[in-house]
């Protein structure tokens, strides 16, 4: 893939904003990938890397994102179980719902004790 003028202005761009030029390449692009605060990613297609420096680094980089996605999960359960028990009079179904709020906090929780503990 050819870099455009434009490609480089917003390159010049990242640059005057504090980003860094990092040694890594985006393996589409070809492109140096860029780093700016925590974020690592490609000036063109804009897709997102973690660098990981060894294949130890990569299995915990990539459990944690996996915790991280669960997490995510329970939460939005949570709001819709939530949104759920507000709409249901209904005493039988206000059990189970509760039952399984109290199932996704108990997971939630087990989740965060995880990612915790890490570091
Ligand atoms: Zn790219």
């Amino acid at each position: 893939m050819a870099v455009r003028d434009a490609d480089f202005k917003r390159m010049a761009e990242l640059l005057k904003l504090g980003a860094s030029m990092l040694n890594e390449s985006c393996p589409e692009c070809k492109v140096p990938l860029f780093k700016l605060k925590e974020d690592v990613f490609c000036p063109l297609c804009n897709r997102k890397f973690i660098l990981v420096r060894s294949d130890e680094e990569l299995i915990k980089t990539t459990a944690d994102l996996s915790l991280r996605i669960l997490e995510k999960i329970a939460v939005s359960k949570l709001e819709e179980l939530g949104d759920l028990v507000s709409a249901t009079t209904n005493p039988d179904k206000q059990f189970e719902l509760v039952s399984l709020i109290s199932m996704w906090l108990d997971v939630l929780g087990k989740l965060r004790n995880l990612t915790s503990r890490k570091g």
